[in-house]
């Protein structure tokens, strides 16, 4: 099977390494960066001791975009490539249209044209409830973004609605909750804690009280995958049920490590959106790791190096 991946951070590395496990082609079409590989995609290929063949373009070259689906004519994509920072959103709202939205139109509009049957994985995100008018959320609840990041993920929706229904195509759209892992980026809350603390034994946070539902990126990654190759293309919701604050995150990362923190109220966001939690029972499949074992994975990563990922996604 040949399998596109656009982006390189964690849930791209780990699809990554499901795929090269499994003997699939695998091309990731990425940005070059003048420091080579990301630190997870470079982690993957270390492990592996293998690499996919790496697809170089910025997601705004759209025209490039284009051309390398219509060359490659995946049976798989994964279009997880994004601007995937909420707070910078707000100063770069057109740039992160350009990159999380229209991408997603050159992507789609070379499946339509030379590779209708290859099944495209579009990535929302529970930002698209914002402020949510409803707890737990729903597939059926409404939409209320608060950032560009969560305007651009709505858009996504509608994007992966019109090519099903008026294309055709075989379009899986994912509202996913977060989702953290060892290959998670520093500048997310859980890395930022779980670092932070092993390392310097401090950390400096905003808003704690900010309540998510963390589920295991491994694990999302594979529910993915399952579905798409089982179920029937249309919209899903993914999320653990459970409801933690950052600060249950914190307390637990601080029983197991020690340290202590400070909050600097300058990192709060303008709104922060209160991702609750959907409805477990509107899930395809549900998680098995909680947040709390997620902090651990995280923790035996930062302290040990060991891995997690490898076990849940499989060995060669
Ligand atoms: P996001 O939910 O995809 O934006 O993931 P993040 O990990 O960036 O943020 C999770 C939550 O943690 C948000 O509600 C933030 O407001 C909150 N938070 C509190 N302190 C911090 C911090 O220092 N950094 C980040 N990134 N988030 C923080």
């Amino acid at each position: 099977m040949k399998v596109l991946i656009t982006g390189a951070g964690q849930d791209s590395s780990l699809s990554t390494y499901l795929h090269l496990v499994r003997g699939d082609q695998v091309y990731v079409l990425t940005r070059r960066r003048a420091d080579g590989l990301t630190d997870q995609m470079r982690k993957v290929t270390e492990i592996l001791n293998e690499s996919p063949v790496f697809v170089y373009t910025d997601l705004t070259e759209y025209e490039n975009v284009f051309d390398i689906v219509r060359e490659l004519k995946p049976d798989m994509i994964y279009h997880y490539g994004a601007m995937s920072f909420v707070p910078y959103s707000y100063n770069n709202p057109i740039y992160t249209a350009q990159v999380n939205e229209l991408s997603a139109y050159a992507i789609l509009e070379a499946v339509r044209k030379h590779s209708p049957s290859a099944k495209v994985f579009l990535p929302a995100s529970s930002e698209v409830f914002g402020k949510p008018v409803e707890y737990p959320q729903r597939l059926s609840t409404p939409l209320a973004p608060v950032s560009p990041y969560a305007i651009s993920k709505v858009g996504l929706l509608y994007i992966a609605d019109y090519y099903r229904k008026v294309w055709k195509l075989h379009v899986y759209d994912f509202i996913t909750f977060n989702h953290e892992s060892e290959l998670r980026g520093e500048e997310f809350v859980t890395m930022k804690i779980v670092k932070n603390l092993v390392k310097k034994g401090h950390v400096v946070l905003g808003n704690i009280e900010a309540r998510k539902d963390w589920g295991y990126g491994a694990e999302y990654v594979k529910i993915f995958n399952r579905v798409m190759e089982g179920e029937e293309p249309k919209r899903y919701i993914l999320c653990t049920g459970v409801i933690a604050t950052v600060k249950d995150f914190l307390t637990y990362v601080i029983s197991k490590v020690g340290g202590t923190y400070e909050i600097d109220e300058s990192l709060y966001r303008p709104v922060d959106a209160e991702n609750m939690t959907c409805d477990v029972t509107e899930v395809p499949i549900k998680p098995q790791y909680m947040w709390w074992d997620v902090a651990d994975i995280m923790i035996k990563y930062v302290k040990e190096g060991a891995l997690t990922f490898t076990e849940v996604l499989g060995r060669i």
